[in-house]
């Protein structure tokens, strides 16, 4: 996965383009991301006794790693990565703009 928790990312498509934030969860399974604050969706809890009023709960929905692009954490400048295995065996991401890795 070239995207971990924690990243920050930019919406690449849908309402949210161009916004930026902080990648919560990732599941390589699915191949999607939920990101802090963005995309959305209101659930709505329906009241458990009598009396109680109903509550519209607002979540990141979890949406295609494809829709969103890495920010790189050096140069903070939109990016991709490549992989490089350092000689502890350590796997590491590398910003193709500013060749760092992170
Ligand atoms: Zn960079």
């Amino acid at each position: 996965m070239k995207i971990k928790k924690g990243d920050k990312v930019k919406i690449i498509c849908g309402k949210d383009k161009g916004k930026t934030g902080k990648v919560l969860k990732v599941s390589p399974s699915t191949q999607k991301v939920s990101v802090e604050g963005l995309n959305l969706r209101t659930k709505h809890m329906r009241p458990r006794k009598e009396g109680e009023t109903g509550q519209r709960i607002q979540f990141p929905a979890p949406m295609d790693i494809s829709n969103v692009i890495l920010i790189c954490p050096k140069c903070s400048k939109e990016t991709r990565v490549s992989f490089k295995i350092l000689k502890d065996k350590k796997k590491v991401r590398i910003c193709k703009k500013c060749k760092e890795n992170f």
